[in-house]
């Protein structure tokens, strides 16, 4: 099955993610590690240990090598819903990454129709705006 559609919601997407990361797989936040605890990468050249977790959006950086990316993740985004499972995708049964999924799914769906909604209303006040000058 061809999961590249889903973006980084499977491990293996993020793991492919990843440009550009500092450490090297013998570190506690190797690829591996960040990938398996939710993570894909979004740094660029001049910050290459940023990256963002698929389910809560949250995104972090500056990385030692000795840190756990589940311990960071379940620290800084305790309301995570793949953090409450707090094990890698391999490890979820089908039905609880379906409520993984589904969250992450539906998390981007709301900031979609969000910026949408935002952005007609630009264009709705701009041409309220047109209507009145024109009068
Ligand atoms: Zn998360």
């Amino acid at each position: 099955m061809d999961y590249s559609k889903f973006g980084n919601m499977m491990e293996r997407n993020r793991i492919e993610s990843f440009k550009k990361w500092p450490f090297d797989d013998k570190k506690a936040c190797s690829v591996k590690k960040m990938a398996e605890a939710g993570f894909y990468w979004s740094g660029n050249e001049r910050e290459p240990d940023t990256v963002t977790c698929f389910v809560c959006n949250k995104t972090l950086d500056g990385w030692e090598p000795t840190d756990d990316p589940w311990k960071e993740h379940a620290k800084h985004a305790p309301q995570c819903n793949f953090v409450k499972y707090g094990r890698k995708e391999a490890d979820l049964t089908v039905q609880e990454f379906i409520n993984v999924f589904s969250v992450a799914v539906k998390a981007r769906m709301d900031k979609h129709f969000n910026k949408t909604l935002e952005d007609f209303r630009k264009c709705a006040e701009k041409e309220k705006e047109k209507l009145l000058l024109g009068k």
